[in-house]
């Protein structure tokens, strides 16, 4: 997968695109990563990527030529359009099942906004989908467009060191993951349940799918609308709802 970043700030997301798993799928060619500087595409001499807004308001709105210039030199060199994002509070909430969806092109860009966002002509124009990553604004972009890039790149094949990696997380099957633990097997009197100690796969393997049901009942029940939930498991959910209720009844 290539991912092409337009940005005001190409270090700051060269810098977290180095380091760490992402680093490492970059340098073995798993993932290719440009960082453009939005700047190099403004051609006036002040090099302005900015002007107020039409209607008068606060603050400073994105032209839209330097991010149409942008965009078509990305296009030239890849030969194609890539799926073009534009990072926004406006944009539909990042999901796990959006990130599979965008984990199958071949090629994104994500565009960073800054100021007070973008001038509307060049996001009719060229974008395809609007993206946030929750109900809350942020300065610029960019920390969401990492966001995105790093979430989507853990999802190419051999980014992780196994595919379970992702699929055995919270999230991907519908649920929030188990608890999990590290040795060792008794820290400051905290002992580990102990089928996890019993190398009884078919039984740590019910535990943890128990497990996951519970914390996803406990902490986000919205999920559980859209879980896939055996008859089993839903009575094992309606008893465990049973127990935690007796005591607030009582
Ligand atoms: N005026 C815009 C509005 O009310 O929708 C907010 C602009 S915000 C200060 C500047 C830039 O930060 C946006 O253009 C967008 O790229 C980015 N941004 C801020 N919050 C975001 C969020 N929750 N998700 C994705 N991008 C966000």
């Amino acid at each position: 997968m290539r991912i092409d970043i337009i940005t005001l700030f190409p270090e700051m997301c060269e810098a977290v695109m180095c380091e760490s798993i992402i680093g490492r799928a970059r340098t073995k060619g798993l993932i290719e990563v440009y960082c453009h500087q939005l700047r190099d595409f403004a051609f006036d001499k002040h090099k302005r990527v900015d002007d107020t807004t039409y209607g008068g308001g606060m603050g400073m709105l994105m032209k839209a030529e330097p991010i149409a210039l942008c965009f078509e030199n990305i296009m030239e060199h890849i030969g194609e359009k890539p799926h073009f994002i534009y990072m926004s509070p406006k944009g539909k909430v990042l999901t796990q099942q959006k990130l599979g969806e965008l984990s199958q092109y071949k090629n994104i860009t994500i565009l960073c906004g800054h100021y007070e966002g973008v001038d509307q002509r060049v996001l009719d124009e060229y974008v395809d989908e609007e993206i946030s990553i929750g109900d809350y604004v942020l300065t610029g972009g960019e920390l969401p467009a990492l966001v995105l890039a790093d979430s989507v790149s853990r999802l190419v094949p051999g980014v992780l060191s196994d595919d379970l990696c992702f699929s055995d997380e919270s999230h991907f099957s519908g649920l929030l993951e188990y608890p999990q633990y590290t040795k060792p097997a008794e820290w400051r009197g905290k002992t580990v349940p102990d089928v996890l100690l019993s190398g009884h796969h078919a039984n740590i393997e019910k535990w943890r799918r128990e497990k996951s049901v519970e914390e996803t009942f406990l902490r986000r029940p919205d999920m559980l609308e859209n879980a896939e939930l055996t008859e089993k498991e839903k009575q094992y959910l309606k008893a465990f709802f049973d127990n935690i209720k007796r005591p607030l009844d009582s």
